[in-house]
């Protein structure tokens, strides 16, 4: 087995890895880069046949729904199968009409099951469920030829099921000949130091609910599950609803898991900012607006309702909460990457928040495994060779883990 990683070796986002047997081949993710400005072809590694004309292409498995890790499907033959979770190619399908620019909702291909191995070709692939800040994220062993490679994908262990990375290392899959890990913390931490746990981040949200007289707003991808989790349990704590709108409604919803919050949960609430009103409108989506309306609330309720509420905030909230009244003591919880704020994608959401006097309070935890706990995952799997992908650090990988063996992108080597 040969194996090439066309992204990856030197960067975070924009993940593709290629591996070959017999002149058989598989990917393993296509994503967008990070920096890319558009969901654009251009972005496309120069591999063959993604058009689908060359059998020999067996299909693309997807580690997790993140755009840097499955965005470039968007640009590739519907006839090319897909590996995914079920839950998460939901989720793709549920975001899909609420996302504009390219949003892919990728063709069928392989549902995986956690430690249920399948095989296509001549490659036999066993994916892992991990934590991550994405939900239904795997890392997969993938064998052919008698060599063994297992892909990382991104993970953590100090997220909400930490408890799949204790099983992993405590029960590795032996006799692992290359190991593609991610190294995201390695650019970002100091050897010793941690990423706050999400059961800390839901201490944070506490804190910081208790102390708003008004109206709490949690900026937030509504596709970190983990994190609104962290947010409910944090309302209920300091006796608050959350406030969703029509697209986290559908994407919970879409995870099929009745142990998430859900839109009719009594201590969830929707309401559907105008932006979206309009979007219901256009599209006739009236059977999902109904379907998630059990405890629909109007802007006259939120105002009334403010202090003992928590909106599940996205900037197209703005109008409708500026207008309604609904700002008086409230606070803005930033709880996702900081990077976009220094990307200027936020600029009009900071002046809306100067000009109703509001503080940028930040609160939040990385997707990605600390340095101490990327040396206890690879220390378990004890591979033959380990080799960056994720990182914009690679070359801290000697410091921390036994035989590196770096590859360049575009490189082919053997497993
Ligand atoms: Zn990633």
């Amino acid at each position: 087995m040969r194996a090439c990683i066309h992204r990856g070796s030197k960067q975070i986002g924009g993940s593709c890895v290629e591996i070959e047997h017999e002149g058989q081949r598989l990917l393993i993710d296509l994503g967008l880069p990070l920096d890319a400005e558009s969901n654009d072809s251009q972005y496309l590694p120069p591999i063959g046949a993604l058009d689908g004309s060359d059998p020999s292409l067996l299909g693309i498995l997807i580690s997790h729904p993140h755009l840097d890790h499955f965005g470039l499907l968007a640009h590739i033959s519907p006839s090319i199968p897909i590996g995914m979770g079920a839950a998460a190619r939901r989720i793709l399908s549920a975001a899909a009409p609420f996302l504009p620019g390219n949003w892919p909702i990728p063709a069928p291909g392989w549902d995986y099951e956690t430690g249920q191995s399948f095989a296509t070709g001549s490659f036999r692939i066993t994916p892992y469920l991990v934590d991550h800040s994405a939900y239904d994220a795997y890392a997969f062993l993938i064998e052919a030829g008698g060599k063994r490679l297992f892909y990382s994908g991104d993970f953590r262990a100090h997220g909400r099921k930490s408890a799949l990375f204790e099983r992993l290392v405590a029960n590795p899959p032996g006799g692992v000949d290359a190991l593609l890990v991610e190294g995201s913390s390695l650019g970002r931490l100091g050897a010793d130091e941690h990423f706050p746990t999400e059961a800390e981040i839901e201490a944070q949200l506490i804190q910081s609910f208790s102390a708003t007289d008004g109206l709490a707003m949690v900026h937030t991808s509504v596709q970190n599950i983990d994190r609104i989790v962290s947010i409910l349990r944090a309302c209920r704590k300091t006796g608050r609803k959350l406030v969703i709108d029509l697209y986290a409604a559908a994407i919970l919803e879409a995870t099929e898991n009745r142990n998430l919050p859900q839109s009719d949960w009594p201590d969830v609430a929707l309401f559907v900012p105008r932006a979206q009103r309009l979007q219901i409108k256009e599209n006739a989506w009236f059977d999902l607006l109904n379907k998630h309306s059990k405890n629909r609330i109007f802007i006259e309720t939120l105002q009334s309702v403010a202090k003992q509420s928590t909106v599940l905030f996205r900037p197209l909230h703005r109008y409708d909460l500026e207008k309604g009244n609904c700002l008086e003591g409230a606070s803005y919880i930033y709880s996702q990457w900081e990077g976009y704020w220094e990307q200027g994608m936020y600029d009009d959401l900071r002046s809306w928040l100067e000009r109703n006097n509001i503080k940028k309070q930040s609160i939040h935890t990385s997707g990605h495994a600390s340095p101490a706990d990327l040396k206890t995952f690879v220390a378990s799997l004890a591979p033959k060779k380990v080799v960056p992908i994720h990182s914009f650090t690679p070359e801290r990988y000697p410091e921390m883990f036994a035989h590196v063996e770096p590859h360049h992108d575009g490189e082919w080597w053997e497993v």
